[in-house]
């Protein structure tokens, strides 16, 4: 496994390998199973590896959040070694972005709702980002994770839109034992925080319960809502039920339509997001 810090010895690294096929895990760093498992995916799927790893700082639209953002690349070379990757690349911010881009990607519905709306410009940067990556590795398949389930849509709309040249696979959520979905910022929670951080996917769980024993969207959500009033630990920023193709809020289940039931919540001021397709 080689570890590259730009992206000219990145592209010449990759040329002089004559890959028959690459795979690209995009990732933040402070690697967990979840995206070790998206790893070996791609190893078991194509003839070269990389795995990105870049804290980019134009989807970070809170700088604590951005400050406090773990990095552990030592730890993750070691993981990603053993998980049989073949490239490790680990830019600085100055080798990605020598100047701010210029460069605004909107795209439309998606970034206003849900992640869009509390985050703004977040999906421009995942976009620009994302584009970059996918210009410099030239991946054969891309993967990603379905625990960001409208980071999954935005790089579908930005592969169809600008016909990027690849296959997008989405790999399923790896949870915790208590049904935490891993995340790095998973480490920012106390252990009190960890243990009391199941109560999201219990939410979840517990909606995808009412909505098959026949509650309307309404009720599910009037339940929902209440069981975070009286739990004083989270401070709920949404908890909705919306199409899974469309990811707009819906009234009524459609039961010939994939549903996903999406949330985000702030516990120990760390902001955990989660969702649950069916
Ligand atoms: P991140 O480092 O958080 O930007 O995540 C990098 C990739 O790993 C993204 O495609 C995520 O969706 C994916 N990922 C993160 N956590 C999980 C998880 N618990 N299960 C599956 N994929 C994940």
């Amino acid at each position: 496994m080689i570890v590259t810090k730009t992206i000219i010895e990145t592209i010449e690294f990759l040329k002089s390998q004559f890959p028959s096929s690459i795979g690209l895990v995009p990732t933040m760093g402070a690697l967990h199973t979840g995206h070790i498992n998206l790893v070996k995916r791609s190893v078991n799927e194509n003839n070269i590896t990389v795995c990105s790893i870049f804290v980019n700082p134009t989807q970070f639209n809170n700088a604590t959040d951005l400050l406090k953002y773990p990095r552990t690349l030592e730890q993750d070379c070691k993981m990603l070694e053993e998980a049989g990757c073949d490239v490790v690349f680990a830019p600085e911010a100055p080798e990605m972005y020598p100047q701010y881009p210029s460069l605004k990607i909107n795209f439309g519905r998606l970034e206003q709702i849900l992640e869009g709306e509390f985050r703004p410009g977040h999906f421009n940067g995942v976009g620009i980002v994302v584009s970059k990556l996918f210009n410099i590795i030239k991946p054969n398949r891309a993967y990603f994770g379905q625990k960001d389930i409208q980071q999954c849509a935005v790089v579908n709309c930005l592969v169809k839109d600008l016909s990027f040249d690849l296959e997008l696979i989405i790999c399923d959520t790896v949870r915790e034992p208590n049904g935490l979905a891993m995340s790095s910022r998973n480490r920012r929670l106390s252990s009190d925080g960890f243990e009391k951080a199941a109560f999201l996917f219990q939410t979840l769980q517990k909606g995808k319960e009412l909505i098959i024993r026949g509650s309307t969207v309404f009720d599910v959500k009037k339940e929902i809502y209440n069981s975070f009033k009286n739990n004083k630990d989270f401070r709920l920023e949404y908890y909705e039920i919306v199409d899974f193709e469309s990811l707009e809020k819906i009234d009524i289940i459609d039961p010939n339509k994939k549903t996903a039931i999406v949330i985000a919540a702030f516990l120990e001021e760390v902001r955990l997001i989660d969702n649950l397709v069916f």
